[in-house]
């Protein structure tokens, strides 16, 4: 049974997820309200000021894509972005190697400008006339009981009392939304810090549009303990992250805090990224220039009652090795439409909306941990770049029956939870298969079909329905 239209829905946070949810409700004609804390920013983004010290651009795939499809706003986007094929390894010598991301050259992850696609949300949110937004409003606390919010103007340094019929918290990894309901006991969290910091380099354009690198990869040069990776923007540039502990520990002598002099910092970076250093002369100037971000994985339970909702990472922020976290909040707000067709009760409608949720974004949650392995140290390993390369050909051997855990997060919508069983299974596959080849590739193709059936055989009807 549809919902009463005249329903209002005030949401706390026009990010990323708050925007797009703003849209999926506007078009089914809910009166929306917006409250974000930040100065408009296509103000900003008019006079030329762009990002905000925290990744200009993100890689957005088949998840996010889908429901941005779902509002007729995908190809739009896709124009602005850059396709990445594959990751593009540099070593300490600064020699290069191409591995593909997907079966074959169509899979592709897109690079984006976070800045624009925000803008652009707003803008498509804003063409509604059911939608209000309001921006330098800080949301303080919710009153469950009275459901009303505090918030701050905070152009005018002005409290006002906001009265909602239901609440939808968008607002991030530190949300005020998800604190209220943290200090009421109705829901409980745990946020941990990951030991490693991150920092922001720009790799200028090579003239307008000119790429110093290759244009359609995502750029690693991994380095154990500590990474850095880089991402093509449309005009020619690339958003580099450097991603190294905050403190030094046994495993890794370098450090953020160990950096503390130009020469050390200077010396860091000539003998670790050399290639790199050539193509960002003032790396040094941006090391001190941009701040050290830090890197949470947030999970809360449950999501609301009464009436109050979190969404995006304001219910599981995540930390950014899958590239998911906005891909993940997308994914919510497609799946929380679905279920309003379903539902005529809004608590049940939240609640299921969690039971189907929260199981998913653990998942990718911990994946997102654990992917940080593989990225910084795995992908200089002769003994994975082998298993990744018998990865691809049991793929091309069995399509139906092996489909790598990436591909199942990066292009397809299964379940991020049957994502992480099968990629348990695949461990166990690739391990046997390296254990009595490598480094041939001259392998047994009907044992290895064996051990695909044996492994995966019984949880492939899980996922084959999202290929
Ligand atoms: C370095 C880095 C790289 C990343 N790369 C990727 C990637 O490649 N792909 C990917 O999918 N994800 C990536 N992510 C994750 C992604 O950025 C987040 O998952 C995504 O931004 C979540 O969107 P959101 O709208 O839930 O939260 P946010 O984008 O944080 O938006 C929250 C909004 O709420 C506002 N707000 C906060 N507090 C209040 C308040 N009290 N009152 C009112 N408004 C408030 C904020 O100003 C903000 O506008 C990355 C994250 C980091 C840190």
């Amino acid at each position: 049974m549809p919902m009463d239209k005249n329903t209002s829905i005030t949401i706390a946070g026009a990010g990323l997820v708050g925007s797009l949810l703003a849209i999926y409700l506007a078009r089914r004609g809910y009166q929306v309200r917006l409250f974000e804390r930040r100065k408009d920013p296509r103000i900003a983004r008019a006079l030329g000021v762009v990002g905000e010290g925290r990744s200009i651009n993100l890689a957005i795939s088949e998840r996010g894509l889908s429901a941005l499809e779902h509002v007729g706003l995908k190809a739009a986007i896709l124009e602005q972005a850059v396709p990445m094929r594959g990751r593009l390894m540099h070593a300490q010598d600064s020699s290069t190697t191409f591995q593909a991301y997907g079966a074959d050259d169509t899979q592709a992850i897109n690079s984006i400008s976070r800045g624009w696609l925000n803008c652009f949300l707003l803008d498509e949110a804003e063409k509604f006339d059911n939608v209000e937004m309001h921006f330098e409003h800080r949301v303080n606390s919710v009153d469950m009981v009275k459901k009303c919010l505090t918030i701050t103007d905070t152009a005018h340094q002005k409290e006002r009392q906001v009265f909602y019929d239901y609440l939808i918290g968008t607002d991030g990894s530190a949300s005020a939304v998800r604190e209220t309901l943290t200090r009421k006991n109705v829901t409980s969290e745990t946020e941990s810090e990951l030991s490693h910091g991150y920092k922001e380099f720009v790799m200028d354009a090579d003239g307008p549009g000119r790429f110093k690198m290759e244009k359609n990869a995502l750029h690693i040069w991994p380095r154990g303990p500590f990474m850095m990776i880089a991402l093509p923007n449309e005009d020619g540039s690339y958003t580099c992250t450097l991603f190294l502990s905050h403190k030094s520990t046994e495993s890794s002598y370098y450090s953020f805090a160990a950096l503390d002099d130009d020469k050390k910092i200077s010396d860091f970076f000539t003998s670790q990224f050399p290639d790199f250093c050539k193509l960002v002369p003032n790396f040094l100037a941006q090391y001190h220039e941009h701040p050290t971000g830090r890197m949470v994985t947030v999970k809360s339970a449950p999501w609301g009652q009464k009436a109050v909702q979190l969404m995006g990472d304001a219910a599981h922020a995540i930390v950014p090795f899958f590239g998911q976290g906005m891909n993940a909040g997308f994914e919510d707000v497609h799946v929380f439409d679905t279920l309003l067709d379903k539902h005529s009760d809004w608590n049940a409608l939240f609640e299921e909306f969690y039971q189907a949720r929260k199981v998913n974004t653990d998942a990718i949650a911990d994946m997102a941990v654990e992917n940080f392995v593989e990225m910084s140290a795995k992908t200089a390993d002769e003994k994975f770049l082998y298993q990744k390369k018998v990865e691809k050909l049991l793929h091309e051997k069995f399509p139906d029956e092996y489909v790598s855990r990436y591909s199942l997060v990066s292009f397809s919508q299964a379940p991020y939870s049957v994502a992480r069983q099968v990629g348990e299974k695949q461990e166990i596959i690739l391990k046997s298969l390296s254990d009595k080849y490598f480094p041939s590739l001259d392998i047994d193709w009907q044992y290895a079909h064996k051990l695909v059936e044996t492994h995966l055989g019984e949880i492939k009807n899980k996922f084959s329905t999202f290929l």
